[in-house]
């Protein structure tokens, strides 16, 4: 996230491969590419061959790469550097994030760009080291006032894109005066608390859509027959097209949901609780890897990182809380709960009754209040305090006539009054 009081961002300068020409920047970046990739393999074969669980130093990658990113690939040799370090930096949180499946792989032509040493913007052009200069086209000024870390330079549909991460101070938080409990399942994702909620569709169903696509591909053409070898180039690029815009949906609806959530909570005053979902991910990578399964790992995922890092954005505390029965226990009385019903849950003690996920707001709300003790905004904020069990059970009532109150596909956007004051907005989240 950027460390204390401050957020890592990304500004994107669109540059002109002049004055070098873009057939010789074209090729040093994909020179670049093959040798991150390259180095990535070549590191890991070492530490396999060395029994090594960590990545190894500065030292020994060194000695095993340098000379040859120059003499094989050409890489100048800062540039070569920078390469092995890059490609060190890669292994390293690959490995940090479980190490499993395939090698992370570059795909697009690329090249990092060490802060400080690596490049400089000057007089409108980027100079990297090297003597490559490029002329900015497209200026991102939004961060103009913080300096420039390290930087990627990307090809992508005929375009030189400068990628530059800055550090930027975090804004001041704001005192929240209640929280906003967030819960997630395959298909939704519930934000609320006694007074509000929200329920966004996840993506998961239009990326399985890409995926699916992509499986017929391959089956249809794992015959081995002449023409389907002929063609395989073409239809391995459709493949893994169809792969990514899986990916890449995953990650849109992610950031804006996330987004969404956090601008919301900044608005109202509310810190925003989840639920820690360390042990859900780990339990769902231990089942068999299917399209679908993996999709809801990655939306989990994804989610998890850009609601705490749109919170940070836009200064709202968060927290993450122990997921242990927040759908089966009684928010009012804390009994366990009995199923009534789909996706309904009652309390045989109290009479509580409410749908599975307001269950699982109202419990994860009550945890996190429990968490940040007396560390709300008092004063402004009557109804900080826990709510008596009445109130809280008006909310928890279902949209009236409309029994699975999850408006799917349709967009359309409903505000459903409960009690005065409050209400429950039921929308999909809009396809993109
Ligand atoms: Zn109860």
């Amino acid at each position: 996230m950027g460390g204390e009081g401050f957020l890592t961002l990304c500004a994107v300068f669109r540059v002109s491969p002049e004055p070098v020409g873009e057939p010789l920047l074209l090729s040093l970046l994909r020179r670049y590419r093959d040798a991150l990739n390259y180095s990535i393999k070549r590191i890991h074969g070492y530490m396999e061959e060395n029994g090594l669980k960590k990545t190894p130093g500065d030292g020994a990658v060194h000695g095993l790469l340098y000379e040859e990113l120059k003499s094989r690939f050409g890489l100048p040799s800062r540039i070569a550097v920078d390469c092995y370090r890059e490609a060190k930096a890669i292994l390293k949180s690959w490995l940090g994030n479980g190490g499993d499946g395939r090698l992370p792989r570059a795909r697009r032509p690329r090249m990092w760009l060490a802060e400080k040493q690596g490049y400089r913007v000057r007089d409108g052009y980027v100079e990297v080291i090297g003597g490559l200069r490029l002329k900015i086209i497209g200026w991102d000024r939004r961060y103009d006032q913080y300096p420039n870390r390290q930087a990627v330079l990307t090809y992508r549909s005929g375009k030189f894109l400068l990628r530059v991460a800055k550090k930027v101070p975090k804004p001041q938080p704001i005192s929240p005066v209640d929280v906003l409990a967030v819960d997630v399942n395959e298909k939704y994702i519930v934000a609320g608390n006694h007074r509000v909620e929200y329920r966004f569709e996840t993506a998961v169903e239009r990326a399985v859509r890409y995926r699916e696509l992509a499986e017929r591909l391959q089956r249809k053409y794992s015959n081995g027959s002449y023409r389907a070898w002929l063609r395989r180039r073409g239809i391995r690029d459709r493949v893994r097209r169809f792969h990514e815009k899986a990916r890449s949906i995953i990650e849109d609806w992610a950031r804006k949901v996330s987004r969404e959530i956090a601008l919301t909570a900044r608005r109202d005053g509310y810190a925003v609780a989840r639920e820690d979902l360390t042990y859900l991910v780990e339990s769902l990578r231990r089942l068999p890897r299917q399209h679908r399964t993996r999709l809801v790992l990655l939306g989990y995922r994804r989610f998890e990182y850009w609601l705490d890092w749109q919170c940070e954005k836009h200064g709202v505390p968060h927290i993450a809380v122990n997921p242990k029965d927040t759908s089966s226990t009684c928010p009012r009385c804390g009994s366990r709960l009995v199923e009534s019903g789909y996706r309904r849950m009652k309390c045989p003690d109290c009479g509580f009754e409410a749908d599975r996920d307001t269950v699982a707001v109202l419990n994860i709300r009550r945890k996190a209040l429990a968490r940040m003790g007396g560390s709300l905004a008092t004063p402004t904020a009557p109804q900080m305090t826990d709510v008596p069990p009445e109130q809280m059970r008006g909310t928890s009532e279902p949209p009236k006539g409309n029994p699975r109150p999850l408006g799917r596909g349709g967009g359309q956007w409903a505000t459903v009054s409960l009690n005065e004051g409050d209400h429950v907005a039921v929308f999909p989240f809009p396809l993109y």
